[in-house]
């Protein structure tokens, strides 16, 4: 089994790295990648723990920003896989962007104080340097009593058209496809039809981005409807690009299972033979 999308505790999961690489092996993972958001500061910790048998991309996930197609903006999460992480471009991208996750999760926190949520700013700022987001904040206010679980945080509370959302500078996601590139790495767009999650992009834009050096789209996403899964297989097939399905672990704070959704061996074989700037990380030796 192949999921190539899992959070840890570098960025909004709740499992430390070696503990994401320990759960997927147990789950019956073979091949897993650890993608935390802007930062690869899981890499080290969850490299280490590979058992014999099974295999770790390193990978990220990068906050950009992409046309929507139809004359405004949405954000679009972009997947980079076995980019070399010293690479001086992708370091300022995701350096820039933890600072601009720690502003906005400032303005937040501050807005939800002035309403009389005394969510604690220092819990987060405990966290500087490391990318923060909303699931951070939902946490908290979890954690007052303020509502009763993340998912139910993001619906009222966080939700991008409420009162509390403070946006972040994404990265255009042309700009991030081509630092990726350059890295070495791989670029998949990560669920880019997740539509609880606001507005999504029209069809062309995949086809521009495709154009641009995107090498592969993740269709198999618990975010995804099937009608959805089906319409992107299409287009990608179209396209020439490498389909993917992953869970998009976060531990507990999101409900779905490692391997919930599975990449296919050829597809991962097709990816990892694009990528020269990280090697493959196989357990056992
Ligand atoms: P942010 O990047 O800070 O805007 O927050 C987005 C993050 O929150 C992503 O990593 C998502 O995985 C997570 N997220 C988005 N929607 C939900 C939800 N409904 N329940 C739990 N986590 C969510
Ligand atoms: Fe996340
Ligand atoms: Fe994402
Ligand atoms: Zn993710």
């Amino acid at each position: 089994m192949i999921d190539l999308h899992l959070h840890s505790s570098a960025s909004d999961g709740t499992d430390a790295p070696a503990d994401v690489v320990r759960l997927a092996a147990a789950a019956g993972v073979t091949t897993l990648a650890l993608t935390d958001h802007d930062t690869t500061a899981g890499w080290d910790e969850a490299a280490a723990a590979v058992p014999a048998g099974v295999r770790l991309l390193r990978g990220a996930e990068f906050s950009t920003s992409s046309p929507d197609g139809r004359g405004g903006e949405v954000s679009a999460h972009l997947l980079g896989y076995l980019f070399d992480p010293a690479d001086p471009a992708v370091l300022a991208d995701q350096e820039r962007l933890r600072g601009e996750r720690s502003r906005r999760v400032g303005v937040m926190t501050e807005r939800l104080r002035a309403a009389g949520y005394d969510v604690d700013p220092a819990a987060i700022a405990a966290r500087t340097g490391a990318p923060v987001g909303r699931p951070h904040v939902a946490q908290a206010l979890v954690d007052l009593g303020a509502v009763e679980s993340v998912p139910a945080a993001f619906e009222t509370f966080l939700h991008k058209d409420g009162p509390y959302y403070e946006p972040k500078a994404d990265t255009p996601i042309a700009e991030a496809i081509g630092v990726i590139r350059a890295a070495g790495g791989v670029p998949v767009w990560a669920h880019p039809w997740a539509r609880k999650r606001g507005g999504v992009v029209e069809e062309s834009v995949i086809v521009d981005m495709a154009a641009l050096g995107l090498v592969g789209v993740e269709v198999d996403h618990p975010d995804h409807s099937l009608a959805d899964r089906d319409r992107l297989r299409a287009l990608a097939a179209d396209l020439g690009l490498v389909v993917t399905g992953s869970s998009d672990y976060h531990g507990t704070r999101k409900t779905v299972r490692i391997a919930a959704e599975t990449t296919a061996p050829e597809a991962l074989d097709t990816l990892v033979a694009r990528a020269t700037g990280a090697d493959v990380v196989v357990g056992g030796q």
